[in-house]
Parts: structure tokens; C-alpha cells; sequence
């Protein structure tokens, strides 16, 4: 298959959904693998206090790293709190290490502070347009969000143009939606116009089962337009990847859930950039 081209300019996505335990992270750190090793240049923001998007990268988040933290609560440039991800070269992250739990209380006092995490991201060098940011700017930034729908998840919201919402093939998967999408709507009218859910990925499908099909199909019919054709199977080795500091792209490549993250990556690029 030809490469990926690149996007005009750097698509900020924001992994997004309240619910805890429905494939943010993992969906976060495969797809952003798996475009890294299509060629693209890809970083990985995590904006979770437990760090899970950097410990299955395999970047240090002990406390006292640069981290989102610093780059959030203290203004940090995003480049100095970037690591690489040492098992896909050019990946890179920018780690979250416990001291982010405490920025949902200690951004409530700072100034403009839905907006503190999308200063640090268009205040970087590598991102924007190829005019503004050469061939070395980002073509993707995850942010991987935790799951509330607080300070820190609306910094995202403010920071990204579109959002990826993991809906994992369960019963009460639809349940909370549309909290988030008011949410969406809300951040929309007042903070950031451009905001739009751009995709959405249908998780630990179970094809066996009537309940996953059943959801697949429900989703399909509420957002036709951005639900992605790939679904990702409920796998093991997709589970066990983490604890080997690891995405399942290396630890396993051939696997099912490799293959259906390497093909939800291309159709994400083939959606191409928001307008
Ligand atoms: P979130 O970030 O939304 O809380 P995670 O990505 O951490 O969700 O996933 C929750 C749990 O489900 C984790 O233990 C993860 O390893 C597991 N998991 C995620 N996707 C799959 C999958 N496709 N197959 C099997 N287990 C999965
Ligand atoms: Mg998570």
C-alpha cells in the first residue's frame, strides 16, 4: 500500500469519553503506534494522573519528570517535557506523572485556565500548518483524557480540533453520551468553535455475541458519518501489552487487535484533516 500523505497541518486529537475503562488509553497509544510507524510524525499528550498512556509507551512518569503537569500548571514548554518512546523510534510523549491529580484543584485559581493546555500545544514549534511549522511539525497530537469530565478533560476540549470517542461493544455503552456530547456542545458555543467529533471507534467487539453486534449497529445509526468501519476484537494480547511497557504494534504485530489498530489508524488518516 502507498504511504500515508501528511496532513496539511497538525490534527490535535482529543481521546475522549467519561466513562472510565472503555479503550481511551489503549486506543490512544495503538493508533498513535501504528501512525507512527506508517511514518508519521506523532506525539502522545497524556492528560491522565495514572499515566496508563505513558507506562504502555514505556516512558518514565515517576514523579519529578517533565511532564503534562508542568506544561499545564506551570507553563512549561511542551518541548522540554517530551520524551521518546523507546520502542517506536519518533514517537513521542509527553508523560503525566500523580502531581496532574492535584491540577483539577490548583487550576481552578490560575487564569484562563480551560485554555492552559491548548497554549502549550499551538505555542510549539512543531505544530500547525506547513507554513508555519515546516516539515518537521507534528502531523498528529493524541491527548489522552481522563475519565471525567473536569478541568483537565476541558483543557483538551479547548486545546483540539477533533475529538475521538471510544465506545466500547457493552451494555450501557451509549450511557453517558450524551453528557459528553453537551459537553461538547457547551465548550463549542463558548471556548472553541472549531471543536468536532471527528471519529468515533467501536471497542472490544465480541463478534461472537449478539450484545457487541447489537451496539456496533446502534452506534452506526446515532453517528453514520464518523464512526470508523474498523472495530477493534476484545483480544488478550491488546490487554497484556501494557505490563510490558509496550504497545500491542510491537508486542505483538500480527495479532488481531494489532492489524484492526493499524487499519483504524489508516482510515483515521484517510478521513483527513478537519476543514
Ligand atoms: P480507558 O482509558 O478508557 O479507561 P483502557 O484503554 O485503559 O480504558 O482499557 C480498559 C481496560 O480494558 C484495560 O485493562 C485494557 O487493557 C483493556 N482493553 C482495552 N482494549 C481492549 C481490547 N481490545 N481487548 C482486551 N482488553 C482491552
Ligand atoms: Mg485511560
Amino acid at each position: 500500500r502507498p504511504p500515508l500523505p501528511r496532513p496539511a497541518a497538525t490534527r490535535v486529537v482529543v481521546v475522549a469519553n467519561q466513562k472510565g475503562g472503555v479503550g481511551k488509553t489503549t486506543s490512544t497509544v495503538n493508533i498513535a503506534a501504528a501512525l507512527a510507524q506508517l511514518g508519521q510524525r506523532v506525539l502522545v499528550v497524556d492528560l491522565d494522573p495514572q499515566g496508563n498512556a505513558s507506562t504502555a509507551l514505556g516512558v518514565d512518569h515517576r514523579r519529578g519528570v517533565p511532564s503534562t503537569y508542568d506544561a499545564v500548571v506551570e507553563g512549561a514548554p511542551l518541548a522540554g517535557v517530551m520524551a521518546e518512546c523507546p520502542d517506536v523510534p519518533g514517537l513521542m510523549v509527553v508523560p503525566a506523572t500523580i502531581d496532574l491529580a492535584g491540577a483539577e484543584i490548583e487550576l481552578v485559581s490560575v487564569v484562563a485556565r480551560e485554555g492552559r493546555l491548548s497554549r502549550a500545544i499551538a505555542g510549539h514549534p512543531q505544530v500547525g500548518t506547513a507554513e508555519e511549522a515546516g516539515e518537521e511539525r507534528f502531523d498528529y497530537v493524541f491527548i489522552d483524557c481522563p475519565p471525567s469530565l473536569g478541568l483537565l478533560t476541558l483543557n483538551a476540549l479547548v486545546a483540539g480540533a477533533e475529538m475521538m470517542i471510544p465506545i466500547q461493544a457493552e451494555y450501557y455503552a451509549l450511557e453517558g453520551l450524551g453528557q459528553l456530547l453537551e459537553t461538547v456542545e457547551m465548550v463549542r458555543q463558548h471556548l472553541n468553535p472549531r471543536l468536532r467529533v471527528g471519529t468515533i471507534l467501536v471497542t472490544m467487539y465480541d463478534g461472537r455475541t449478539r450484545l457487541s453486534s447489537g451496539v456496533a449497529e446502534e452506534v452506526r445509526e446515532h453517528f453514520s458519518e464518523q464512526v470508523l468501519r474498523t472495530t477493534i476484537p476484545r483480544s488478550v494480547r491488546v490487554s497484556e501489552a501494557p505490563s510490558y511497557g509496550q504497545t500491542v504494534m510491537t508486542y505483538d504485530p500480527g495479532s488481531p487487535g494489532a492489524l484492526s489498530y493499524l487499519e483504524a489508524a489508516r482510515e483515521m488518516a484517510s478521513q483527513g484533516a478537519p476543514a
